[in-house]
């Protein structure tokens, strides 16, 4: 800065100096006409770099920065300098700000930035799915605009985010979102949603278990505990109320088992993401074994057959499949009755996988109930299930293992007329037979 007077000035002490010696020797006219011309030819050059400065001001990112001579060419390398500065800091910015976008692209939470009147300033890709929102067409909308909840509205004008808002029925009503907004900067805010739908449903899944579980055990408990206080009574009761009395306490009792193991069963089957084992099980023997067992439920009241057994062996968990196979057998006996047929079936399937298929000419099932069958405690015929000794747990056993098989359940009923139960095995779980001196897996009964 020191060093800018010193050019100007020199030009201006030479201009007076030589204006001077005019005005001495020639008089001064002749001074004023040198200083006047080239006064002006300073202006003008001032001039001419101010016009150059003010065009590149007009678009500075499109041309390039003019140079200058003399004082202008200082001026000019200060611009150039400061113009590169903020070009750098502008690339870090940007930089910063690819980074944040696309990490905040990858994640599975919706981030939404808004602005102080509460309008989208920039949404990931996240939040479009969330909230239905159109990138392009949605910014500098309200969120209010989109998630139209009045409870909303009251949640953000309320201004306390100490807790998230659970935004049920978001995208078609499908899917519950837990919105939390973080206010920041000038009234800005962050807004970060989670889809907790699963989450929602696992929660009252439990519940429902739970509701379910006690109202199972509640029936058993009540009988049991009744007996106990009448066999406790001081007027002994006679020897026949007695014997009815530990008959049926007996009877609940084992009715509680059943419901614990099957409940067990249920939930190592829900825990697990696989087959517990992947041997090959030998489903013909298996098939075999059925029939006796089913023989022995219906206690000769049925007549029970093996129409085919000619599928190949299964890779996977033999106790999976054994209590698979078992609960749709039994429920062909005993939701079918006395003197009603069922057809066991285990075969090749065209598409080169295998087919178990349990056929009954039993009570049937309405269409409505077929979707909700391997629900847990789902039953069509409620008094039927319970006197026949079922827990509802049943169907829901045998849908994970065959899910841990990759094989599905079909259903097919008429009522009154009878229903087929399939379990469809694919191409890639069937197997070669075990080698005669491996341990066997399932020994026909
Ligand atoms: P449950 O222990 O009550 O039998 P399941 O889960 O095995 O429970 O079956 C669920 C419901 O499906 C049963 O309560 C019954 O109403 C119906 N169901 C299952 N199998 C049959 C069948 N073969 N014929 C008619 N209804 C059946």
């Amino acid at each position: 800065m020191r060093g800018f007077w010193r050019g100007p000035l020199s030009v201006l002490g030479v201009l007076a100096a030589a204006a001077a010696a005019l005005w001495a020797i020639l008089g001064p006219a002749h001074a004023l006409a040198l200083l006047a011309p080239a006064l002006a030819v300073l202006w003008l050059r001032h001039l001419a770099n101010l016009r150059r400065l003010l065009g590149w001001l007009e678009a500075p990112a499109d041309r390039a920065l003019p140079y200058g001579s003399g004082l202008w060419e200082d001026a000019y390398a200060g611009l150039a300098r400061l113009l590169r500065q903020q070009r750098q800091s502008e690339a870090g910015l940007r930089g910063a700000l690819e980074r944040f976008q696309s990490a905040t692209s990858a994640m599975n939470e919706a981030v939404i930035i808004l602005d102080e009147l509460d309008r989208i300033e920039w949404c990931n890709p996240s939040a479009e799915h969330h909230f239905e929102i159109d990138a392009r067409r949605d910014l500098g909308r309200q969120l209010t605009y989109i998630v139209r909840q009045p409870q909303f509205l009251e949640y953000l004008l309320a201004q306390n985010f100490s807790e998230p808002f659970v935004l049920r029925g978001a995208r078609g009503g499908e899917t519950t979102l837990s919105i939390q907004l973080v206010p920041y900067g000038n009234r800005q805010k962050l807004v970060i949603s989670r889809d907790i739908t699963r989450l929602e449903r696992l929660e009252e899944t439990r519940r429902d278990l739970v509701a379910n579980v006690s109202h199972e055990l509640r029936t058993p408990i009540t009988v049991i505990a009744g007996f106990l206080e009448t066999l406790n009574e001081p007027n002994e009761p006679g020897p026949e109320l007695r014997r009815r009395a530990l008959e049926l306490m007996s009877r609940q009792a084992a009715r509680m088992q059943t419901l614990v193991e099957d409940l067990l069963t249920l939930s190592r089957l829900e825990n697990a993401r696989g087959p517990a084992s992947e041997r090959p099980v030998d489903v013909p023997a298996m098939t075999r074994s059925l029939l006796a067992d089913a023989q022995a439920l219906s206690g000769g009241q049925h007549s029970i057959e093996i129409a085919r057994c000619d599928g190949p062996w299964i890779s996977g968990s033999e106790d999976e499949l054994r209590s698979a196979f078992t609960n749709l057998v039994s429920n062909a006996v005993r939701y079918t009755p006395a003197s009603g047929q069922v057809r066991i079936a285990w075969r090749p399937s065209p598409e080169g996988g295998a087919v178990f298929s349990v056929a009954d000419t039993g009570i049937g099932i309405e269409p409505e109930h077929i979707p909700r069958l391997t629900e847990r405690f789902y039953r069509v015929d409620r008094s039927r299930s319970r006197e026949t000794g079922g827990t509802g747990l049943g169907l829901a056993i045998v849908k994970y293992a065959l899910s841990h098989h990759q094989a599905r359940l079909e259903v097919e009923s008429v009522p009154g007329q009878g229903s087929t139960f399939s379990a469809v095995f694919p191409a890639r779980r069937t197997c070669e037979p075990a080698p005669a001196n491996d341990v066997p897996q399932t020994v026909a009964a």
